[in-house]
């Protein structure tokens, strides 16, 4: 039997760094759980995306990973050695915060569709619907791997993965692998794999090498220029795309070993390997797509808010208000989508929410 399981004001759609921020602010402003709002997640287990990094993904490696309201994340940490996997101290973290917090995530509970019912939402899931005033919803980007369609694809002989499918750079040694991609997972794998076999470096823009740190100003100033692409409804850049490539130690390693070396954009595949528009080809085994992800917003799609060009309009003080559906709003999304833009944005959005609905006391 397909139940209703809770009739409740906010259903916050994700438990990961954007999802539990939301929660945490959703509590403060006086909603009970259950009756005022309910938190699902489709893992099994706490820790948003973090839980399938690869594992060579270490505290050392990741950019930063801010705090969540209330509770510092290195207070959660036992063991201080950089070499820590983010796959594990970062799902630890968010046990930790959960409990203290006493936030109850129901999972695995997978959400399907939104739709709307009666002038509420219906939210089906894998275990049954839920019905809500309105929606916060946090399900990240990990979900929705992006590959670009190049000619050949189907007929190529080796492995295509995509850096969601990366686990240890061991699986290739003995093979000629191109890594496709300009961002730091792309620079990052290129160098964990180089050391073991042989690679190719393909980026259709020349990277963008910064030296020195990256300054709080020129921080904003990215996170601004997605804002307002989002705010007209475009569809979001990435904050990291923005912000170039900071030349570390393993950068000036991978420069002396002379795998940095980057090749423009091939033009196609073929049975065994990749051919450039000038005609050149080159045999590979393997052709790792670095190439990012989008917004896994799927679920949303009956209530209709993209635009033509797959944006959505977005409105409201950080931008996570749908501008057609006040009562959705989307955060870890566009400017947002970092541990610390999902963090204000699950401030912003419940203020917001909860005042629009009327739901507080
Ligand atoms: P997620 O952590 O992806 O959480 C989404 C949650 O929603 C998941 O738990 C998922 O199970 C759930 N979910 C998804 N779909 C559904 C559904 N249909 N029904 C129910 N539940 C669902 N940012 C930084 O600030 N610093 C870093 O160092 C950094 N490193 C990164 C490294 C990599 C390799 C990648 C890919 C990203 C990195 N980021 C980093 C960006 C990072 O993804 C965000 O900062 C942030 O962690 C995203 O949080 P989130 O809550 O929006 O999403």
């Amino acid at each position: 039997e397909y139940k209703l399981l809770y009739k409740t004001g906010i259903v916050v759609i994700g438990a990961g760094q954007a999802g539990l921020s939301s929660a945490y602010h959703l509590k403060k402003l006086g909603l009970v759980q259950g009756r005022g709002f309910v938190v699902l997640d489709q893992s099994a287990q706490p820790g948003g995306a973090w839980q399938y990094r690869w594992p060579s993904l270490t505290l050392s490696t990741v950019n930063r990973i801010h705090d969540l309201p209330g509770l510092a994340f290195s207070d959660t940490v036992n063991d201080n050695s950089p070499q820590v996997q983010a796959n594990i101290a970062v799902p630890h973290y968010f046990e930790v915060y959960e409990r203290t917090f006493d936030i109850t995530v129901y999972r695995p509970v997978g959400v399907k569709v939104v739709c709307e019912r009666d002038g509420r939402f219906r939210v089906e899931t894998d275990r049954g619907f839920f019905s809500a005033q309105g929606i916060i919803n946090a399900t990240g980007t990990w979900e929705a791997p992006y590959i670009p369609e190049y000619p050949g694809a189907d007929l190529f002989k080796g492995r295509q993965l995509h850096t969601k499918d990366y686990q240890t750079a061991d699986a290739f040694a003995g093979k000629h692998v191109v890594i496709v991609g300009g961002g730091i997972s792309a620079v990052q794998l290129l160098d964990e794999i180089s050391q073991v076999t042989t690679t190719t470096w393909v980026t259709r823009r020349p990277p963008l090498f910064r030296e020195g740190s990256f300054s709080e100003e020129e921080g904003r100033a990215a996170v601004a220029a997605v804002e307002e692409r989002v705010r007209k409804g475009l569809p979001p850049a990435s904050v990291v795309s923005v912000t170039g490539l900071p030349v570390t130690p393993a950068i000036e390693a991978m420069k002396a070993r002379g795998v940095l070396e980057r090749h423009e954009m091939f033009s196609e595949i073929t049975e065994h390997g990749i051919r450039w528009a000038d005609g050149r080809e080159m045999n590979a085994d393997v052709i790792l797509w670095c190439t990012g992800f989008r917004s896994s917003l799927d679920h949303l799609m009956p209530l209709m808010l993209r635009e033509e060009n797959g944006g959505i309009v977005m409105t409201g003080r950080l931008a996570t208000m749908v501008a057609k559906e006040p009562r959705i709003h989307l955060v870890g999304y566009g400017p947002s989508a970092s541990t610390i833009g999902a963090n204000r944005a699950g401030r912003a959005a419940a203020t917001e929410l909860t005042e629009y609905l009327g739901l507080r006391d």
